[in-house]
């Protein structure tokens, strides 16, 4: 492999983890309270394979078809992965979704979780949940809306027999991150869900001081995408 890329790529998730140390211990955190999750989508081959060989396990992925192609064969082989839905999901591709991720973080609304829960029971395969929430109010961003979350989360455990592990946000593009990922923490207080998933290149060290427990980066990792 290109040595240039092994080193960029190694540097590069240095300096996050370093960042995420630097703004837990800021917060009175410990830095090992929160994860890392590689933002694999769209990235090229070559730096995927520099993330694997810097060490990172855990990925995110955006689409279930790309994600199976990128990683059903790395799974096969037998690599140790920890792999998460971070995009919408459609109820047709739940059986899909539930088949290869470990976490589906975009749990949103209840034809989804009756189309999830009758995966699980049809596979045995349960992947740990988290509920998407549109802390902005935003007509086109997927997530329950912030004054619905709280039923939402009541229906997903009693109807679906869920255990909601975590919180999941997308602050809007245009707006200081702060508030929402406060919010989203609140909303996860009071329902008792202790994961927050917030935070990305933008924004990740501001997550993780309102109390993030993953954070979900993917061009400060990888570069750029195309
Ligand atoms: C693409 C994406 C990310 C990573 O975005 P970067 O700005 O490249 O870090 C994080 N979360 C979600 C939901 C995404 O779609």
């Amino acid at each position: 492999m290109d040595e240039t890329i092994l080193q960029e790529i190694a540097l590069a998730r240095a300096d996050v983890l370093a960042r995420i140390a630097a703004a837990a211990k800021g917060a009175g955190r410990d830095a090992g309270s929160v994860q890392l999750v590689a933002v694999s989508k769209v990235q090229p081959e070559e730096r995927i394979e520099a993330m694997l060989a810097a060490g990172q396990r855990i990925y995110g992925e955006n689409r279930v078809q790309e994600a199976m192609t990128r990683w059903q064969p790395r799974r096969e082989a037998g690599l140790d992965l920890e792999l998460r839905l971070i995009g919408p999901l459609q109820s047709n591709k739940a059986k899909d979704a539930v088949a290869l991720f470990d976490v589906i973080e975009t749990l949103d609304r209840e034809k989804l979780a009756a189309a999830m829960a009758d995966a699980s029971a049809k596979s045995g395969r349960a992947p740990r949940i988290y509920v998407q929430v549109n802390t902005g109010e935003e007509e086109q961003k997927a997530g329950v809306a912030a004054m619905e979350a709280d039923a939402f989360i009541a229906s997903a455990r009693r109807d679906y027999g869920f255990a909601i592990e975590g919180l999941m946000c997308i602050p809007p593009a245009d707006e200081p991150a702060g508030p929402h990922f406060a919010l989203l923490a609140k909303i996860a207080a009071r329902n008792g869900i202790a994961k927050l998933s917030m935070g990305m290149s933008a924004d990740y060290e501001t997550a993780v001081m309102f109390g993030a427990t993953s954070v979900r980066v993917g061009s400060a990792l990888f570069g750029a995408r195309d």
